[in-house]
């Protein structure tokens, strides 16, 4: 019978709490391909859709493998089958047991396999190594896949990621997942009534962890007083702590201990040091940028990877890019900052947009 055989890494580090952890990649990796169990500290899956499971948070590895009765002549015929198959000229079989009733030890099953094949037996750099996995049934694979790794999502609980239509946000998204946090996401817009390209991304998105809520909080109005009553240096920093302080409140409507953004220090003005402690002092729960210290050549591979990145180049006007100032404070301290949001009638102008706002499930 053809399946697909997942391997987990961190998650068998967690001890006493390892069940629940195998239990909630379970589900997830079920939800995608209709069919999964939990056998002996690794899951085996059904094989629809199985290349998705490339990007599922919690995966060491998989494999497409053959799950045949632990029975040697049933074994060997499912090893030959994987040898004839592959082109390679050198071969080593890998054989792990964990039936201790099977009658052979792995390194007596790993010889006996390794007589019938008739290619040349390498065990440094062999061109295919076939695995061998003893269970109450036997998993029997030729090439593992490698998954991202990290926890399954759901284990950690929530968080709310300020999603732009830029490259950043989502890939701070996706990392966060791979922590095993479930993601919702709020995008501030003060133009499109589509959002076609915001939903684009959370559609992405939602393939790693599942059903995603948007939010979608009209800026125009918050934007309006800021430019009608603050200094042009300030615009951009007034936008930012507004959108903090309304994520804020998201947040607390969905009992979520963390907002998520895309920032890396110094890659653009608005995050130089300064800056981003002015930005996060608008918040009472901790921001978590998990991208802080990437590069942007790494965060655009990752973008590649997880297939955002042909989204977020097409263009589209940020809120945040419309009615900057000129030259905007690069280095700002807090307190000219606080000074003018006295200015702005903030809690109204939270209300008011998040009495606006939209939710979207995808
Ligand atoms: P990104 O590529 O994610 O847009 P960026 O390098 O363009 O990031 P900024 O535009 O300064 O940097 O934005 C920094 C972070 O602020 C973003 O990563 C995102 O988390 C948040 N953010 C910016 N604009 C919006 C918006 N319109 N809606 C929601 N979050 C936003
Ligand atoms: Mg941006």
């Amino acid at each position: 019978m053809k399946c697909v055989i997942v391997h987990y890494s961190e998650i068998g580090t967690k001890g006493r709490n390892r069940r629940f952890f195998e239990k909630r990649l379970t589900e997830n990796i079920r939800k995608i391909t209709g069919k999964a169990t939990l056998k002996n500290s690794r899951i085996i899956s059904g094989t629809k859709n199985a290349n998705k499971l490339a990007l599922i948070p919690g995966i060491s590895n998989y494999a497409l493998a053959v799950e045949v009765p632990s029975k040697l002549p049933n074994i060997r015929k499912a090893v030959l089958a994987v040898a004839k198959k592959s082109k390679a000229k050198t071969f080593r079989i890998t054989a792990t047991r964990s039936n201790k009733n099977f009658s052979l030890n792995s390194l007596e099953l790993q010889h006996n396999l390794g007589r019938s094949v008739r290619k040349k037996c390498e065990l440094k750099n062999p061109e295919l190594e076939i695995f061998v996995e003893v269970a109450d049934k036997t998993y029997v694979y030729g090439e593992k896949l490698r998954g991202p790794g990290g926890m399954p999502v759901g284990s950690a609980g929530r968080v709310v990621c300020l999603l732009s239509g830029g490259i950043d946000s989502p890939v701070a998204a996706y990392k966060m997942m791979t922590r095993g946090c479930k993601v919702i996401f709020v995008h501030f817009h003060n133009f499109d009534p589509f959002m076609t390209k915001i939903k684009k991304l959370t559609e992405i998105l939602a393939k790693f962890q599942g059903k995603s809520t948007l939010y979608l909080v009209p800026f125009k109005e918050v934007q309006a007083e800021i430019i009608k009553k603050t200094d042009p240096k300030y615009r951009m920093l007034l936008y930012r702590r507004l959108m903090m302080k309304i994520s804020q409140e998201i947040l607390t409507k969905e009992g979520a201990l963390g907002l998520v953004t895309g920032d890396s220090v110094s890659q653009v003005a608005s995050q130089t040091l300064e800056n981003l402690n002015v930005i996060h002092d608008a918040a009472t729960s901790p921001i978590f940028s998990p991208l802080i210290g990437t590069n942007k050549q790494d965060i655009v591979n990752e973008a590649q990877k997880i297939g955002t990145y042909d989204t977020s180049i097409r263009p589209y006007d940020d809120c945040c890019s419309v009615l900057i100032g000129k030259h905007p404070a690069t280095r700002a301290e807090i307190k000219p900052v606080k000074a003018l949001e006295k200015k702005l009638k903030i809690e109204t102008l939270i209300k008011k947009a998040l009495k606006k706002k939209e939710m979207v499930v995808i």
